[in-house]
């Protein structure tokens, strides 16, 4: 390519991101993709080939403007039709049942159809040849629109017909964390699961002619509840279309079906209307209906008829299916994604199933694939790393320990302090071109890039960024370190809260721009669509990791370890993995700060008043009142006041930010001091690298494989790989 005139390096630049999920859930099912193909296991991952990807987010006068993101237009090229292997799948209808022959027969009449067309792409592992696929379905109409049955009113049908299928793979639903009711959304999961279960029945059947080992050659494991229709699918082909009598079929399919949950926010736990859902699926109602009475019975014996546990438990509930309670009933295994989390489940969220079945839970903490968060993204790390002993790092990611050896080595740390710092100019001039901005690299590059949620709490940063300030304004005695403050987030474009808050960030940023006081002290800047390329260019630049949830709320978080692993320092909270971190890494290597997530439920039951540290604390004080007083002509007295009253039956302070506010800024504090020192810094730094093996996607995955899949992987203890990489 070079002999023609390119460069491979700006070819790839222009391969749109597959926008194909909304932040750390699709970020993570992509790493393991790759994780599972290095490792050699046979699997192939499913999902929806959306017209439409996660939107491009613009900044139009401080605030987040959507655009659309037609991503395949460029993109499609890795991406394979195969036509014959098409499914349909049918909405709607009416059905019906009756005896013949000693089984029931199921009959479906009047439904609409929608064909599922697979368009799959391949991935490849690290110095293996196998592969797998990523089979994406798009959906089209069976029938070209036909004017002749237009006179028989089948033409009316025919272009709704069309119309619907071609909506259901239209565009990606933006909410993350959070569940969104909507019909063409349960029209989406259902298209999606029904594709991929009829899918892989026929090639199973294809190769076996029978379903009745089906459990002994899958597992289905399930990304958060969103594709729990599976084990109506799944039991409706085995029923409906095998004959199996119902017992069997519920034993094969509680045999395969594993289930992950990613969160434990109330609003993100998905419960579908049980009207929509016997509208628009009914043969998939009335098995639904089957599984929760038989459900039912056996939680009331379980439970000595105690009503609380059973209504707590129950599939269908108040008009509601509880689909995490579904994956619950019929999941041979359910697992949460960090120890923490996956505590928080056994004794709180499905306390009552966990008292039953100890041994359907298990923790699998979640990893990154370290070849593309580490080797690929920064190449010079990589070389240290090689050069002081971790060649093999790639396909041993325990190997990262190699650098301990360097902690005082003056030498190797000032290298790890220049390639830091390489990066960072690397990633301002990369700034510079794309917006003009001209980023401070002589200040630390304080980062916090995530999807915008109250619950990360962005709004703490800017708390303490706005304290900053005032204390540059203010006191004449105030000595900082210089930062840099980078923010990254894109918020549901629906979610109001999140929107304001990007817009206060935008607010901030330009009145310390403005304000020479700030010169050389203080800046922050707020980058436009934060998105995986944008990530990739990043961490390598970033030196202080922002992690600061409220304690019991992020599940695992993945953006901690991409950091870690790049040698960023978090400050963070006991949250999600943080936590695991934070016991390799020990109280110097770590800037921990705020409540526990026991002391956050304790605070909440002893009555949490939020007023009372706005009240005692007045460096606190004036930074929200500075807040509520707006920035040129701008309001934000919205926000300040969700932190200090309750309204409309909310909480105030629901994520207890002036509880941590104090903790956090004193956590600042000490960072601030210990980067002044390069080396201690670089020390930190490097144990951060150093220890984060843990969290390469490939130690996930073989937990998975050996705790819930029970399949082997590749051998990679006599695996060697050529320590060889141009530099
Ligand atoms: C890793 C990643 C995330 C997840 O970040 P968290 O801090 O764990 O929420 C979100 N978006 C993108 C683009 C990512 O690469």
């Amino acid at each position: 390519m070079e002999e023609l005139g390119f460069s491979a390096a700006d070819i790839f630049e222009l391969e749109p991101d597959a926008g194909l999920g909304n932040g750390g859930l699709g970020r993570l099912a992509a790493c393991y993709l790759d994780s599972m193909t290095t490792l050699e296991i046979p699997a192939t991952g499913y999902s929806i080939c959306y017209e439409l990807g996660i939107f491009k987010q613009k900044i139009v006068d401080g605030q987040q403007v959507e655009l659309a993101d037609n991503w395949l237009e460029p993109g499609d090229s890795w991406l394979i039709p195969k036509l014959d292997e098409t499914e349909s799948i049918r909405f709607g209808g009416k059905v019906s049942t009756r005896w013949e022959n000693g089984r029931v027969m199921v009959d479906h009449t009047d439904y609409t159809t929608v064909m599922a067309i697979p368009k799959d792409m391949v991935i490849a592992g690290y110095g293996t040849n196998h592969t797998n696929i990523l089979r994406l379905w798009d959906a089209k109409s069976p029938d070209p629109v036909d004017i002749s049955l237009y006179s028989s009113g089948e033409y009316l049908k025919a272009v709704e017909q069309q119309a619907m299928a071609e909506v259901i793979a239209k565009v990606l639903y933006p909410d993350d964390n959070h569940y969104e009711g909507k019909s063409l959304r349960l029209k989406q999961q259902y298209f999606f699961v029904s594709a991929t279960v009829q899918s892989i029945c026929r090639a199973h059947r294809l190769q076996y002619g029978t379903l009745r080992n089906f459990h002994h050659k899958h597992v289905i494991q399930i990304n958060d509840t969103h594709p729990t229709l599976v084990i109506p699918e799944l039991m409706r082909i085995l029923l409906d279309e095998e004959g199996y009598g119902w017992e069997e079929a519920w034993h094969i399919v509680t045999h395969t079906v594993a289930y992950t949950n990613h969160t434990v926010m109330a609003e993100a736990l998905e419960k579908w209307p049980q009207q929509l859902i016997e509208t628009l699926l009914p043969r998939i109602w009335q098995i639904l209906v089957e599984i929760a009475g038989r459900y039912q019975r056996e939680l009331n014996a379980a439970f000595h008829g105690d009503q609380s546990k059973v209504e707590r438990n129950a599939i269908i509930w108040g008009g509601q299916v509880r689909m995490a309670n579904l994956c619950i009933c019929a999941c041979f295994a359910v697992n949460g994604v960090s120890a923490l989390h996956s505590d928080i489940l056994r004794k709180d969220v499905f306390r009552d199933a966990y008292q039953r079945r100890p041994a359907q839970f298990f923790n699998v903490t979640n990893g990154i694939d370290h070849r593309r968060w580490l080797s690929e993204i920064n190449p010079q790390l990589d070389g240290l790393i090689r050069d002081c002993g971790g060649g093999d790092y790639l396909l041993h990611p325990e190997s990262l320990s190699k650098l301990e050896d360097f902690q005082n080595d003056s030498g190797v740390l000032s290298r790890l302090g220049e390639i830091k710092a390489a990066n960072k100019r690397n990633f301002a001039s990369y700034v510079a071109r794309e917006t003009g901005v001209i980023l401070n690299t002589d200040a630390m590059f304080d980062v916090q890039v995530k999807r915008l949620h109250e619950y990360k709490r962005q709004l703490l940063n800017v708390l303490h960024i706005v304290y900053l300030y005032q204390q540059i304004k203010s006191n004449p005695h105030f000595d900082m370190t210089p930062r840099t403050f980078l923010f990254g987030a894109k918020a549901a474009p629906g979610y109001y809260v999140a929107k304001e808050i990007i817009h206060l960030i935008n607010c901030v940023a330009k009145m310390v721009e403005s304000d020479p006081a700030c010169k050389d002290l203080l800046q922050v800047v707020f980058l436009e669509n934060y998105r995986v390329s944008l990530a990739e260019k990043l961490m390598p630049a970033s030196e202080l990791s922002e992690q600061i949830s409220t304690a019991g709320k992020e599940a695992s978080g993945t953006g901690n370890m991409k950091f870690m692993m790049n040698g960023a320092v978090t400050i963070g909270t006991l949250d999600g993995a943080n936590v695991e971190m934070y016991q390799r890494l020990g109280d110097e290597n770590i800037f921990l700060f705020g409540l526990t997530a026991d002391e956050v439920v304790e605070t909440r039951q002893k009555g949490y008043s939020p007023y009372e540290y706005y009240n005692h604390n007045a460096a606190l004080r004036a930074v929200i009142d500075r807040i509520a007083q707006g920035f040129n002509g701008c309001s934000f007295n919205n926000l300040t006041n969700r932190l200090l009253f309750s309204n409309n039956g909310g909480q105030p302070d629901e994520y207890m930010l002036l509880a941590d506010f104090e903790s956090y800024r004193a956590a600042h504090e000490r960072a601030g001091h210990v980067y002044r020192d390069p080396k201690a810094w670089n020390k930190i730094a490097l144990l951060n690298v150093a220890r984060s093996g843990i969290f390469a996607a490939d130690r996930s995955i073989q937990d998975y494989a050996r705790d819930i899949w029970d399949v082997p992987v590749r051998d990679l203890s006599k695996v060697t790989v050529r320590g060889t990489k141009k530099k």
